[in-house]
């Protein structure tokens, strides 16, 4: 079976209408193109401001670690961004000046929480907090993958007397100017929050549980005369961006399946050389040192974490934490540590994607239930049973180091495609068979055991049963697979 393209007019006609869930970068890709296919839609924002991921993480230090030119979508390039890695404020903006060019942000309904969805009588039915409901013949799950902040289960939280909050929560109205601060945690919020942190505070306390590999990046500023050339001449960022796609996908995002590939190791000898070179201090240099592969876990880049942890004002603690206490955090050593500020850089709660919505779909099949294992989707975009209904950036999406915005392009795509064949007429409702679901699943674990982030480290990449969830194949496989989808392993009614 091939698919079957039909004009933007042909769509017009046809009345079909989607509901976007979620005005974040996706959705907002979303928007733009089904506008430009002449597709009617509507999107839902439960937030009073577009931008997602980049609306609710304001901590100080929030950077993109993908570099910009790459972390932007391909149709809309941005001769402005002021360094190789800009800052989350940056991205903000961007995002919503996007959405104005394309006059998408008229289209958004903010304050409006998609509570439940269920596909009867062929379309999606939508409810809503407010007790409005909606109707689309597609639904397309714009809802972010790391959403729900993860908030750490240590006793005496609630005890402490300073200020405490999660870094995906921050709170501008507590100044670290001067405070002794305490902050649990070495991800990629927490490495980004010391060097930003250290000049000011009093006293940096780092707690960390697990010790990280961190890549040595050096963020430069794109100089005013580059700016300008971008400006007079963008083709030039769209070969940078070509550029870094190429040899991010290369470099990294084709590899991680393999993790005896000599780049993966070339990747460790990297992260290797850049510790014992940065840390002078031999018991400090120790404490950091992972005992497991670099990229095991969510690779960290950083060109200054390693001279912000040897500064005078900070210290590193590597005893596990006690209790929260009134005044401060206690080690299992019996050592309270005094603290003014509490930040929790502690994660999300990865296993939640479309969630809390209640989802339904074909005979009352209820997701929640069919995930309950865990979530999954063919091809990471689609799930048996819940026809029409796309997710982006969804379960087994390629995460790692990577542009989100190249792989929800690519991803819709692949939308793009099965909605063809709805529009030309071939079905009304399109979902992957129990078969291929079951089929891609068992290639997909299989595969996922030869991957880095299965080489013997704990991440927020792992399933419950200790197996990685995220896109295992190659870079290359995902761009083909969402540029080619496999008509035939779909159920079309
Ligand atoms: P994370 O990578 O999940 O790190 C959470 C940290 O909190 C880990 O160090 C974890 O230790 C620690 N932790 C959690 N619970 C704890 C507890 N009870 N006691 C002590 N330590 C605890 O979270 P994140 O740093 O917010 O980053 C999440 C993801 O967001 C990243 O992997 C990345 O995908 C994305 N991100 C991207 C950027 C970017 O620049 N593109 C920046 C920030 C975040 P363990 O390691 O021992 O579990």
């Amino acid at each position: 079976m091939t698919a079957t393209h039909t004009t933007t007019a042909d769509s017009a006609r046809s009345g079909l209408r989607f509901i976007i869930i979620g005005a974040g970068m996706s959705g907002i890709l979303s928007a733009i193109k089904l506008r430009e296919a002449g597709l009617d839609f509507t999107i839902y924002e439960k937030a009073d401001r577009l931008g997602g991921t980049w609306r609710e993480n304001t901590y100080a230090g929030i950077t993109c670690d993908v570099p910009s030119h790459f972390y932007s979508f391909s149709f809309a390039l941005n001769p402005d961004w002021s360094r190789q890695f800009s800052p989350g404020a940056e991205i903000q903006a961007y995002f919503e000046d996007v959405a104005h060019r394309y006059k998408i942000d008229e289209d958004i309904q903010y304050g409006k929480a998609v509570t439940g969805a269920a596909f009867e009588n062929g379309r999606w039915q939508i409810e809503l907090a407010d007790g409005s409901t909606d109707v689309g013949d597609f639904l397309i799950a714009a809802t972010g993958v790391l959403h729900h902040p993860a908030y750490p289960a240590i006793e005496g939280l609630d005890e402490f007397e300073g200020a405490a909050f999660h870094s995906a929560r921050w709170d501008h109205d507590v100044s670290l100017a001067g405070k002794r601060v305490g902050l649990i945690g070495t991800g990629s919020s927490a490495i980004q929050i010391t060097s930003a942190v250290i000049d000011e505070v009093q006293r940096l306390s780092v707690f960390q549980r697990t010790a990280q590999w961190v890549m040595p990046v050096p963020n430069s500023d794109f100089s005013d005369e580059e700016r300008a050339a971008f400006r007079r001449n963008p083709e030039s960022m769209q070969k940078l961006r070509d550029e870094v796609n190429r040899s991010f996908t290369e470099g990294f995002a084709n590899v991680l399946g393999d993790a005896e590939s000599p780049v993966m190791h070339a990747i460790h000898d990297a992260c290797v050389a850049n510790l014992e070179n940065s840390v002078k201090d031999p018991g400090l240099r120790e404490k950091l040192r992972p005992n497991y592969r670099a990229a095991c876990k969510r690779l960290i880049m950083s060109g200054d974490f390693y001279d912000a942890i040897q500064r005078p004002n900070a210290s590193l603690v590597t005893e596990g934490i006690e209790r929260v206490e009134k005044s401060g955090l206690r080690t299992r050593d019996g050592k309270l540590h005094e603290l003014d500020v509490l930040i929790l850089a502690t994660g999300f709660r990865v296993d939640q994607f479309v969630r809390p919505m209640n989802v339904t779909g074909r005979g009352g099949v209820v997701l929640d239930e069919l995930w309950k294992g865990g979530p999954f989707a063919y091809m990471a975009i689609m799930v048996p049973e819940f026809p029409n209904l796309f997710m982006l950036n969804g379960p087994n999406s390629p995460v790692g180091n990577f542009s989100l915005i190249e792989v929800a392009e690519l991803q819709f795509q692949y939308v793009m495609r099965m909605v063809d064949q709805v529009r030309s007429g071939s079905c009304r409702a399109i979902s992957p068979s129990r078969e291929a679901m079951e089929r891609f699943d068992i290639e997909r674990r299989k595969a996922a055991e030869t991957t880095i982030w299965n080489t013997g480290c704990n991440s927020w990449y792992l399933d419950a049963r200790g197996l990685p969830t995220a896109w295992p194949f190659t870079f290359d496989r995902f761009r083909k697979e969402m540029g080619r989808p496999r008509f035939d392993d779909h159920d079309m009614r």
